[in-house]
């Protein structure tokens, strides 16, 4: 069967039917590897709402030295199945071996798309040689609307945008305005619940991002932080993500609660060792052939988009 050219298919469904059809995704490809890779932690912005880079440093946990490099993963990645691959991080542009890493990743897998800031210089942006998928992030805390906006005229040319935004309660206030502005330049606006231990939206908050949201987010069930009840999981299986050094994980969600000290307080005195799935260049590497049962709260986005989670039935004996 040939492989399904991604890119072209994002650029002909219109983003509202891309979105429709996302939570069914694994209903049509349920065994299909995605694997989310992030080269790198490290970020030139410091957004006040990040949980990867300030609210707590995953170069604490991957400094830079730890990174492998670009010619590494591409010996790790043959290893691996056909898989759909989604490089984020940190802001995965500061990492000098990315064009390397795209220009060369092996031909059986696909690559979704990156997510970035849009911060680097746009000469960083072309050395990439191929018309990618990229997930631009709209970080209002270091960028305006308008610098934002012509960063991706000038991008256009060379790759597939779409802006990606956090439902901040700040960012909520002008949603309206910015959709404005992006549906007027033509360009496709994705809209992300803001997930943080606690947070809870208020119901005017919900009515506005409600307008916004696209059917892939749930913010009501997506921000339940107490849903402790065991969930059968294919994360590990059919879905991977792989941290700077190679550590791989069966999910971002599982790696907060492993390392982060924002999640201590929902991970303490919890079983939490099957989020680990080793490391993508130990000799032995594998990825899980079973699903994980997972009695951790699942909050993150994209672990949500992209496995299978069932209710687990137990049996009292
Ligand atoms: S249910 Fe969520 S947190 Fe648990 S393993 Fe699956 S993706 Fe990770």
């Amino acid at each position: 069967m040939p492989k399904l050219d991604l890119i072209e298919l994002q650029r002909f469904v219109p983003a509202g039917i891309k979105y429709r059809l996302k939570p069914y995704y694994r209903k049509i490809f349920s065994n299909k590897l995605v694997v989310l890779l992030n080269p790198t932690w490290r970020c030139n912005y410091r957004c006040s709402y990040c949980c990867i880079v300030t609210k707590f440093a995953y170069t604490s946990v991957v400094p830079k030295a730890g990174e492998r490099s670009g010619q590494e993963w591409l010996q790790g990645l043959e290893k691996l199945p056909p898989a759909l691959i989604y490089l984020c991080g940190g802001e995965p542009f500061v990492y000098a071996d990315l064009p390397l890493l795209v220009n060369n990743l092996p031909e059986k897998h696909s690559l979704v798309g990156i997510v970035t800031n849009l911060s680097q210089p746009t000469s960083v942006y072309r050395k990439i040689e191929r018309k990618i998928h990229l997930n631009a992030s709209f970080h209002r805390e270091h960028t305006d609307g308008p610098e934002f906006l012509a960063k991706i005229k000038e991008l256009s040319p060379h790759f597939h945008i779409q802006v990606n935004i956090v439902a901040t309660p700040e960012n909520l206030l002008v949603l309206e305005q910015i959709a404005d502005e992006l549906h007027a330049a033509g360009v496709e606006l994705h809209v992300d619940p803001y997930v943080d231990i606690g947070f809870h939206y208020t119901p005017d908050q919900l009515r506005i991002l409600h307008k916004h949201i696209t059917p892939d987010r749930q913010p009501e069930s997506q921000l339940d932080y107490d849903d402790y009840s065991p969930k059968r999981c294919s994360a590990g299986r059919n879905y991977i993500n792989f941290s700077p050094d190679g550590s791989a994980y069966t999910c971002q969600g599982g790696m907060n609660f492993l390392h982060s000290p924002l999640h201590a307080g929902m991970a303490q005195g919890r079983e939490l060792g099957y989020f680990r799935v080793g490391n993508l260049f130990d000799q032995d590497f594998q990825l899980n052939k079973e699903d994980v049962l997972c009695s951790m709260p699942c909050n993150i986005a994209c672990d949500r988009d992209s496995t299978i989670i069932r209710a687990e039935q137990l049996v009292r004996s």
